[in-house]
């Protein structure tokens, strides 16, 4: 990555991480939680805006430090009210975020990656392979960016992990942003209001368990192994066996199901038996489904049912006893939904085209199609 400013980006840091930066500079540990405030209470991006420090140690700060965000490109609203964020973040690449309108508040659907390494065959982010890891700032800085930038912000009550990227392939990092989410002196978010989406890699499941209470969603999209692994290729390494059981195990927060995606595939893994094989497998999960039809792009190998096998497909979970929810598609004419996330300005993919602008005008490619 590009060396494009070699002060350290306060974003980054947890509130540890700051109390340590802060006390090398002499000042009391107390002032990292006044620092963190301004920047997620009060969106601040510069050291002058924080009027309960000294100016000397402004300055200070100015000389040592800086604070950087990803810069909100472009908006797109579609006709349901989802909006389709394009973020530009420092390095030149682009990144998106789907605000999701709920009945009295909006969920905000994050990236946590430069597209993905993942390959699953149904989805867009995929094909174009991996750029990069994004780092805690940036993930962080897609929430703080639109809560101070767009008139929707102060009603973002929800995050979910579900935008461009697999969450638990860049595990650190996103782990970070977790903590500066929740943290009372970051963004201020309950855990509960967060939820991680994986595709399934066992150990690190096992390990968020381990590290935070946070909700887990897991995107399933097939009944059986030998499916899974033709549509996701993240099976071969971690089998659906090994993933349910981590999931039997997985310490949700109190009251908490786990829900588990599963995408409807017109004679791929949409039949009535299909539905019961599921219903059987995940017998004893403390788990909800949510259905999505898959989203057609164009070049997609699969269709979406017809509306009536999702609604047979969607009843023979609820007589197994299965919260079930189908998702309706948000933002389908925007590409905003599931699947459709590429970074692409304009929001219509173009093949090679990059997910990043390098600075220096060559440009990096997003992967191999
Ligand atoms: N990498 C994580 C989170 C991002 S993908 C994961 O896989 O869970 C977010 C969701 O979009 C996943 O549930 C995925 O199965 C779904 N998805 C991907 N492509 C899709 C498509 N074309 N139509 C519908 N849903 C899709
Ligand atoms: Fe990556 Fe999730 Fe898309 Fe699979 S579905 S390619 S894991 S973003």
């Amino acid at each position: 990555m590009k060396n494009y400013d070699a002060k350290p980006n306060l974003s980054d840091m947890s509130l540890d991480e700051i109390e340590g930066f802060i006390a090398r500079l002499g000042k009391e540990k107390y002032r990292a939680r006044q620092v963190m405030k301004w920047i997620y209470r009060a969106g601040a991006t510069d050291f002058d805006e924080m009027t309960n420090l000294s100016k000397v140690f402004k300055e200070e700060l100015e000389k040592l430090a800086r604070i950087a965000l990803p810069l909100i490109e472009e908006i797109q609203e579609a006709r349901d009210g989802t909006k389709k964020v394009l973020f530009r973040l420092e390095d030149g690449c682009f990144i998106e975020s789907v605000l999701i309108r709920e009945k009295n508040h909006w969920t905000q659907c994050v990236s946590t990656q430069v597209g993905c390494a993942m390959g699953c065959r149904f989805c867009l982010t995929g094909r174009y392979g991996l750029e990069r890891n994004l780092l805690p700032s940036e993930i962080v800085g897609q929430i703080t960016a639109l809560r101070f930038n767009t008139p929707e912000g102060e009603n973002i009550k929800n995050i979910v992990m579900m935008g461009m990227g697999e969450p638990l392939a860049n595990y650190q990092n996103v782990l970070k942003a977790i903590m500066i989410i929740t943290s009372d002196a970051g963004a201020g978010f309950s855990k509960r209001k967060i939820t991680v989406s994986t595709c399934g890699v066992t150990p690190m499941i096992r390990k968020l368990g381990e590290d935070v209470s946070i909700n887990l969603a897991v995107s399933l999209n097939a009944p059986d192994e030998k499916r899974r692994s033709y549509l996701m290729p993240v099976n071969k390494k971690f089998p659906l066996k090994g993933l349910i059981a981590a999931c039997r195990e997985y310490p949700m927060p109190r009251r908490r199901r786990i829900t588990f995606e599963y995408i409807l595939m017109n004679g791929i893994n949409d039949s009535e038996k299909d539905a019961r094989t599921l219903a059987a497998l995940l017998r004893g999960v403390h788990c909800k489904f949510n259905l999505i039809p898959f989203n057609e792009f164009p070049g997609s190998e699969f269709k979406r049912p017809p509306d009536k096998k999702i609604r047979a497909f969607h009843d023979v979970l609820v007589q197994e006893h299965y919260t079930t929810m189908t998702r309706p598609s948000k933002g389908d004419e925007i590409s905003a939904a599931c699947g459709q996330l590429s970074g692409r300005r304009g929001g219509r993919p173009l093949p090679n085209q990059p997910f990043c602008d390098s600075v220096d005008g060559k440009q990096s490619h997003g992967g191999d199609i």
